[in-house]
């Protein structure tokens, strides 16, 4: 495979995977706005400036380098932000990447790999969630996310295009070199919020309510190591030709909030303020994967299975953060 165009390519999710497939001898081509993203992400890849909704800047991409494939992963992604401005959401998400696949088509570019999300499924029937799962999202973002996913649909029987949606639950963690890791302004996932708290650089963690039907009380959730994540875009770029469709991401293990207090306490030897506080509108109880088609589809399965594991290289991040 030629040249791979790393859409997004210095955010959280995008720039482990372009270390990644840049450690495994891809030719790869990193871009990004950088209203997210960190130049220092990209690491020693190259990157170009262009915004999704800037056609000139996006052409540019498409001009100056022979792209074979794309990941893309410049997407909003704050569920509380895409209700309280879903234009937002709409503008960059959607015609966004309708604005990506239309400069694709021009360039005779095929293949795309997509970060899509389990926030398509809205709220859950049943766990673990499988693909088949009825799609009914709760918020603006998990709505864009699916108009994508039906964008592939029709582009693919119209025009060809060969896609893998990658629905992701909790991506988690940090590279082991810790040199890149997770950073978002304004931070509002949990993880990063209990390792600052610990840290003192926040007052306490605030766990969205305790009284939910699981057995500490604490919502569930499926934490995913990024760099789990980042094979399996390999993984999915490499399969483009036999397989096209939408595939899950998650360990299929559920952790509870006051379980990953416990485990930030373990491993950073200290204790983290925590205070109980009301739901967040729009949580479920519970939300974890079915992740067999990923294992079947892709011969892929996650290397980051105990929880330990995962917030230890994200407390190593923040104790070495650089950005
Ligand atoms: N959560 C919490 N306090 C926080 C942030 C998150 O209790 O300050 C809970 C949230 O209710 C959810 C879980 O932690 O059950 C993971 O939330 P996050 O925002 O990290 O990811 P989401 O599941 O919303 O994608």
């Amino acid at each position: 495979m030629g040249k791979i165009l790393v859409m997004g390519g210095a955010g959280y999710i995008g720039s482990h995977t372009l270390k990644h497939l840049s450690e495994q001898g891809y030719d790869v081509l990193a871009a990004d706005n950088l209203a997210a993203g960190h130049r220092e992400a990209v690491l020693n890849s190259p990157l170009i400036i262009a915004d999704l909704l800037n056609e000139t800047s996006l052409e540019a991409v498409f001009t100056t380098h022979k792209i074979d494939a794309v990941i893309h992963f410049a997407a909003f992604s704050l569920v509380g932000e895409s209700v309280k401005d879903p234009a937002k959401y709409y503008r960059n998400n959607v015609i966004g990447t309708f604005n990506l696949l239309e400069a694709m088509r021009r360039h005779n570019v095929n293949k795309i790999v997509f970060s899509s999300t389990c926030a398509t499924y809205g709220q859950p029937h049943y766990v673990p969630m499988d693909e088949k799962h009825p799609q009914a999202p709760i918020n603006p973002y998990g709505q864009t996310k699916l108009a994508i996913e039906n964008m592939f649909r029709d582009y693919q029987t119209a025009y060809g295009l060969q896609y893998i949606a990658l629905r992701y639950f909790n991506a988690a963690g940090a590279d082991e070199s810790s040199l890149i890791g997770e950073s978002h302004n304004p931070e509002s996932h949990l993880i990063p919020l209990v390792l600052q708290a610990v840290k003192g650089e926040r007052e306490n963690i605030k766990i969205f309510g305790n009284d939910y039907e699981t057995p500490d009380g604490t919502c569930l959730r499926d934490y995913i190591h990024v760099n789990d994540l980042a094979v399996a875009h390999r993984l999915a770029l490499e399969k483009l030709d036999e397989f096209q469709g939408f595939i899950n991401l998650g360990t299929g293990i559920p952790t509870s909030v006051l379980e990953i207090i416990k485990a930030a306490e373990k491993v950073s030897g200290k204790s983290c303020p925590a205070v109980i506080s009301e739901r967040r509108p729009g949580d479920p109880a519970k939300l974890y994967a079915d992740n067999r088609a990923a294992q079947n589809i892709l011969g892929w399965k996650p290397q980051y299975t105990d929880i330990e594991a995962i917030i230890r290289t994200a407390w190593n991040w923040e104790l070495n953060r650089r950005f």
